[in-house]
């Protein structure tokens, strides 16, 4: 169980992904979630860091799909300038909606990446279907109690791992 809950990588920002090494690892597709991770839950609309970052990826040859546990109304919202395909209510961890986005993206596990700020849904999700995973620091710490409180949780889990020198925080940290 500790394993599924251990990301590949822990970055400070999900604009920090090292792309090149990424398409060094043979990854095409990237699976990335929105709130905390892109932006803080109260950015409606993709900004132009979301933007620039985007046209990054496209540039590189990158096939990106959004995958959200929220709801239609947010994910289109935010999605509406992006232009990738995006899966909302997307009940992360389990495996339909990882599987819906890669089969938008033509993309496999072997070749796919997820990005997300959270253990118990982005990184725990992707590890069950044989992902790379990348944990980001998140965006806001302004969050909602029941957020709060997986935080406690996912402290917990990253202060013992980094302790028995199985994932490594990152800079600053
Ligand atoms: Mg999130």
């Amino acid at each position: 169980m500790m394993e599924l809950l251990r990301p590949d990588e822990y970055i400070a920002s999900a604009f920090e992904t090292d792309l090149d090494r990424m398409m060094e690892r043979g990854i095409t597709g990237l699976i990335i979630d929105i709130d905390n991770t892109l932006v803080s839950w109260k950015t409606k609309t993709a900004d132009r860091k979301v933007l620039e970052w985007f046209a990054l990826l496209d540039a590189k040859g990158f096939k990106a799909c959004i995958l959200s546990n929220n709801t239609k109304d947010r994910v289109v919202t935010f999605t509406e300038t992006i232009r990738v395909p995006a899966v909302y209510r997307a009940v992360k961890p389990r495996k339909r909606a990882f599987r819906s986005a890669m089969a938008m993206m033509g993309t496999n596990p072997r070749n796919t990446a997820v990005i997300g700020d959270q253990i118990f849904t982005d990184v725990y999700g992707g590890n069950r279907m044989g992902l790379y995973t990348i944990l980001v620091v998140p965006v806001d710490h302004k969050e909602f109690i029941t957020t709060r409180l997986v935080r406690i949780l996912e402290k917990r889990i990253i202060d013992s791992m980094v302790r028995r020198g199985k994932l490594k925080r990152p800079e600053g940290r």
